[in-house]
């Protein structure tokens, strides 16, 4: 049996209902495909992270206006992690990551694998104009859009969100780098869960990408743009335990390390302190999986260092999510010429 219930109607209650009843409307994972003026649909997906609560509420809130009055353009949402939502989680600690699992992944073979990549088909064959997949993080970071492609149509989408752009290539199987094959792409992360800037921010977007009659491919140019570039992901090793202004951790972060996102740190910041003994206490990969963990940090006198100018991303106060994800992203400037 198939994962995924494909709809053409909004259903009974879904404008009203909080992520954590969304079980109770719809059966699991949920693709809504919408009719407007303009057939070729613009994507949306919310709920990949079933705790990201944003998406709901931006699409809620355009469908509402949009409720006795054609869509200037169709619309196909999928509705991901329902299951997760329900629990106000990421994931379930069973279930796989939903924005791990997208064509491109480094693993195949589960139900929800299959799922992802028939929705893509689906919207390859419905010829998708563009996709936009919202998202929310839990530190303190700015708006800002992600995308998988050095592309001007990519860029014009990107800006109708944020002067910010992340580039970046790992983490696999996004479904931002799914959709790049066939369409403008992007992720965009709007702050905190539950926030009404960031509610406003998405719903605006997605109502202009929505009045788009084409993305344009002309330049954009570079000054209209912050354009940054995943260079590392920096986890916490399983074996080692780690506080957020603890004290008697194997590694003890910062107490407002939340605070350093998106700001170009020099070399030498404190990220933390280190137990004596303890080897290694974070472990960062670039893009291509190479251990470059003593190319950004340092371990001296206890204490966890930069080595390097650097801006760190994502970075979080919350344990469970260093765990099922990361500790953060490091990024620098991206110099790029058409
Ligand atoms: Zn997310």
């Amino acid at each position: 049996m198939s994962l995924l219930t494909e709809l053409d109607y909004i259903p009974d209650g879904f404008l009203q209902a909080e992520a954590g009843d969304l079980h109770k409307i719809l059966q699991g994972p949920t693709l809504i495909h919408l009719p407007g003026r303009r057939p070729e649909p613009l994507f949306v997906s919310i709920l990949l992270h079933g705790n990201e609560d944003t998406g709901l509420l931006a699409m809620q809130s355009v469908l509402a206006k949009y409720a006795n009055q054609e869509l200037p353009r169709a619309l196909s949402l999928f509705i991901g992690n329902v299951d997760a939502a329900r629990d106000g989680l990421r994931r379930l600690e069973n279930q796989p990551d939903y924005n791990r699992i997208w064509p491109g992944a480094d693993e195949n073979g589960s139900a929800e694998h299959a799922m992802m990549a028939k929705i893509v088909n689906i919207m390859q064959e419905r010829k998708v104009f563009a996709s936009i997949d919202i998202h929310n993080n839990t530190g303190l970071n700015p708006h800002y859009a992600c995308l998988n492609r050095l592309n001007h149509s990519f860029f014009h989408l990107a800006l109708l969100f944020s002067r910010i752009v992340v580039y970046f290539t790992t983490p696999k199987g996004v479904q931002s780098e799914a959709f790049a094959a066939i369409c403008p792409a992007v992720t965009v992360e709007c702050g905190k869960p539950g926030g009404q800037s960031g509610t406003e921010h998405a719903a605006n977007f997605v109502e202009a990408a929505l009045h788009l009659s084409a993305i344009p491919a002309h330049p954009v140019a570079s000054h209209d743009l912050d354009l940054f570039h995943t260079v590392a992901v920096v986890k916490v090793p399983e074996a080692i335990t780690f506080s957020v202004g603890g004290m008697d951790s194997d590694l003890s972060l910062e107490e407002n390390i939340d605070h350093l996102n998106f700001r170009e740190l020099e070399a030498g910041t404190r990220l933390g302190l280190v137990a004596t003994g303890c080897p290694i206490a974070i472990e960062a990969k670039d893009e291509s999986g190479n251990d470059v963990s003593h190319h950004h940090f340092e371990i001296r006198n206890g204490q966890l260092l930069t080595r390097r100018p650097v801006m760190p991303a994502m970075l979080t106060r919350d344990a469970r999510i260093i765990r099922q994800d990361c500790l953060c992203y490091l990024m620098e400037r991206l110099a790029w010429h058409p």
